[in-house]
């Protein structure tokens, strides 16, 4: 997000820009996991957005006229589970805060950021280092296992998560600074369950995102099928770990964990609805090593720059743990990329 919402404000101002991106298309955390077989598909990344401030609303609100997110006024509960009692409660949340979705998937988010810009996407790379060239930066690192050597660019702008900034400041030996700031944000890991069924699961309604207290598996279920703009061919839950969870099976053959976790989602879905839950058709696992980064406090501007070397750092953890934050840290240093631009121009 923050990435991707930098460099397209950065290209609405006529600069020209290039996106490195390790994956195979831009979505990060907003990702969503398309399953060939079947043909299903399943948001194993951020559930929602939230939206706490006026500049993401807007930007929010100009892409459902677009029909590229929705407003998801949703069913939003705690679910209490008492394993001893082998009783779970449930109960509604009235939380005023707005939620979003992509439609119709969530990394259509991200994708509509960079739609219609001219941003050019080179995807299939990990950076490892930068390095100083002159008055400017070129990124090394791995091209689809080849090593890797960019063009000079005078402007670089790092949007990856905390520990991985550190990492390639620390490796490139260039800003100590921000590489320590960096390095002292600390990240909590998850476990994604992605679980389709043939038919509706025989509880409708009950909640359809749940944080979930007393477990020690499952931190948050959603059923995705209830999302607005969703296929209705199969019924579609994922469910996060707790970090505990995540932390002592990260290492662990995936199916293997889906189906512990699998296995947890069901014993609680019929404690609620006292009914038998079938097997899903299609089970998956993806870890997240970096899910929530631990923001104490928001960097000042939401971003890190130095307008000398021509470096900037967003992402998530300079502004708020969520997607929204991302948004805002990413827009921040695009602002402040473009007030230097201005003053060169001007000189
Ligand atoms: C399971 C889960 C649940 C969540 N729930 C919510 C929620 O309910 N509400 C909410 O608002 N937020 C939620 N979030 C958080 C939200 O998804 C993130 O805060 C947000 O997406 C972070 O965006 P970002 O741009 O900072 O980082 P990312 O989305 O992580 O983007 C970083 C990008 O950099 C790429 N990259 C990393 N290293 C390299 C490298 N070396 N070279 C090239 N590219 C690299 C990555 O592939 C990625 O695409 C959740 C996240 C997860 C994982």
């Amino acid at each position: 997000v923050a990435g991707v919402a930098c460099a397209s404000a950065l290209a609405r101002s006529g600069l020209r820009v290039t996106v490195f991106e390790n994956g195979r298309g831009f979505g990060g955390r907003l990702s969503t996991r398309h399953d060939r077989e079947t043909g299903v598909s399943f948001d194993h990344g951020a559930p929602k957005l939230d939206c706490t401030t006026d500049q993401f609303r807007q930007w929010l609100e100009s892409q459902e006229k677009e029909g590229r997110v929705a407003r998801w006024n949703g069913n939003f509960a705690t679910v209490e589970v008492s394993m001893e009692e082998k009783k779970c409660s449930v109960r509604k949340i009235e939380d005023e805060t707005p939620k979003f979705v992509g439609t119709p998937s969530m990394s259509t988010v991200v994708k509509s950021l960079s739609s219609e810009l001219p941003l050019d996407g080179r995807f299939g790379v990990s950076v490892k280092t930068l390095k100083k060239e002159g008055k400017g930066w070129v990124l090394k690192g791995l091209e689809k296992d080849k090593e890797f050597s960019s063009e000079v660019f005078d402007t670089c702008i790092l949007a990856v998560h905390a520990s991985r900034t550190a990492d390639i400041l620390q490796g490139s030996a260039v800003h100590d600074e921000f590489a320590k700031v960096a390095g002292e944000v600390d990240s909590i890991p998850s476990y994604a369950m992605m679980a389709s069924f043939e038919k509706p699961l025989p509880c409708p309604s009950v909640f359809d995102h749940a944080v979930v207290k007393g477990s020690n598996v499952i931190y948050s279920i959603t059923h995705d099928s209830a999302k607005p703009g969703r296929s209705t061919e199969s019924d579609i839950w994922v469910a996060h770990a707790t970090p505990a969870f995540a932390r002592q099976h990260f290492d662990e053959d995936r199916n293997v964990v889906a189906k512990m976790m699998k296995d947890e989602f069901v014993r609680i879905m019929h404690m609620i609805c006292e009914k038998d839950i079938p097997d899903p058709i299609v089970l998956k696992g993806h870890r997240w090593g970096a899910c929530f980064p631990r923001v104490s406090e928001p960097l000042p501007g939401h971003c890190l720059f130095d307008p000398s070397s021509g470096l900037g750092v967003c992402g998530d953890w300079c502004a708020a743990a969520s997607a929204e934050g991302a948004f805002l840290s990413g827009s921040s240093l695009a602002n402040a990329i473009l007030k230097l631009h201005e003053k060169g121009s001007k000189m």
